[in-house]
């Protein structure tokens, strides 16, 4: 057994965005802090995303913005298209004199790899393969035990643990839990010499397709390579084993099938997948209270939003870094920062938790009539309104001083 008799020393289970940006925070308000992570380092996981203005600057504020913006690429722009390529509405994004700093598109690994390498640097212990069994709670702190038969104690322990959160079911042991939303998310890469069709401007724009079959996203991601996104409805969840194939033959055919008469480059990017990526996309309704005695939930444990938010990792690195000054300031007062967590931060997260629900509604399949209507409702609107609908996201900050 592993004991951390340090007055304050905090428990981060899950070493994903909201885990690993908490522990460089924490690092920075000198709290101690360890991470249990469920699997070994992952390296080469998972697609791509796009860190929004208000995420950057957190990582700004733990000096990573610049690498990640060299890892990455800029986005200066959102380009909505109907299906035969026409522009809807273009609406500027990255704008760095406005939020301080721009959105860039990354690869989930790449992501990883700059958050680790400074875990590393900043010398905070990180153990993997260490799944989360069940916690136990006593007067004067916290134990954590594991699958392995280990366990750690601490002060206060935090559950950065994801939607599918272990640490959820002590703070809230009758839920409520997950539920499949109807969407399997599919991706990819492609290098950029595969598609010489994408434009300069296509390259610092992210692009949204809108058609009467799907939706179809796509950007520059890490240097040399572009990244693709797109729904498929499905009425059960997929297996395990097929969310691991790896193949691209058979989701190429169903791709090409839905998008083969989508506008340029739509049709290239599919056939020149690299590392095609399946996941299931699951849903939670909003959670009765985020905490219970020494422990919290925070990232897409405490509010998975939507991937069509293009909110969740940047929720989580603002969940990590408020939590984390919280904590500074609050000392060892862990349930009044608890619950100044809470109530500083979750009108904020399901306002955009709603809005990422409603943005999935207008990606669904729709008759060739609706999909014109929802087409000309979205250009007039987007031109009408531009960014003023999502600005109140991208401005928020947090001032650590
Ligand atoms: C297809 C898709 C596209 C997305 N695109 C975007 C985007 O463009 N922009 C954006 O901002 N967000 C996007 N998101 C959302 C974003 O990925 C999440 O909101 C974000 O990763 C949440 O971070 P987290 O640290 O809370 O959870 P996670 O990143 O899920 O990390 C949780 C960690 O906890 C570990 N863990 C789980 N259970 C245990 C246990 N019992 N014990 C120990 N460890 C455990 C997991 O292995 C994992 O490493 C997307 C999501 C999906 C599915």
């Amino acid at each position: 057994m592993i004991n951390n008799t340090q007055s304050q020393h905090v428990l981060i289970i899950g070493g994903g965005v909201a885990g690993l940006a908490l522990a460089l925070f924490l690092k920075k308000a000198g709290i101690s802090c360890s991470i249990y992570e469920a699997y070994a380092y992952k390296g080469a996981a998972g697609g791509g995303m796009n860190i929004a203005p208000n995420g950057m600057n957190v990582l700004a504020a733990l000096g990573l913005a610049d690498k990640l913006a060299a890892r990455g690429a800029v986005t200066q722009e959102h380009c909505f298209r109907s299906e035969n390529g026409k522009v809807l509405a273009r609406i500027p994004y990255g704008n760095t004199r406005k939020y301080g700093q721009p959105g860039v598109s990354i690869s989930r690994s790449a992501l990883y790899e700059v958050l680790t390498s400074e875990i590393n640097n900043a010398g905070i212990e990180v153990s993997y393969n260490k799944r989360l069994q069940f916690i136990e709670e006593l007067p004067g702190g916290v134990t954590a035990y594991f699958e392995d038969g280990s366990s750690d104690s601490g002060h206060i322990l935090i559950g950065a643990d994801g939607i599918r959160s272990k640490t959820r079911s002590h703070v809230l042991p009758v839920g409520p839990t997950p539920s499949f939303t109807g969407i399997v998310g599919v991706g990819g890469f492609v290098k950029l010499e595969k598609v010489p069709e994408l434009t300069s401007q296509d390259l610092s724009s992210l692009n949204f397709t809108f058609g009467a079959k799907g939706f179809f996203g796509y950007c520059a991601a890490d240097t040399g390579y572009a990244m693709w996104w797109s729904n498929l409805e499905a009425a059960q969840p997929m297996s395990e084993a097929a969310l691991r194939d790896t193949s691209m033959d058979k989701l190429q055919e169903e791709m090409l099938g839905i998008y083969r008469d989508f506008h340029v480059p739509v049709a290239t990017l599919i056939k020149h997948t690299e590392r095609p990526i399946r996941q299931n996309i699951s849903d939670i309704p909003s959670l009765p209270t985020w905490h219970k005695g020494r422990v919290l939930l925070i990232g897409d444990a405490a509010h998975a939003v939507s991937p069509n938010s293009g909110q969740g990792a940047s929720l989580a690195l603002e969940d990590a870094m408020y939590l984390a000054k919280l904590l500074r300031d609050g000392q060892a007062d862990y349930k009044k920062v608890f619950t100044q967590f809470e109530a500083g931060r979750k009108q904020r997260v399901e306002k955009i938790v709603a809005e990422g629900r409603r943005r999935g509604n207008d990606k669904k399949v729709l008759s060739p009539m609706q999909a014109k209507i929802r087409n000309f409702m979205m250009s007039v609107f987007l031109k009408l309104f531009g960014i003023k609908g999502i600005d109140w996201v991208y401005r928020y900050k947090i001032d650590w001083e």
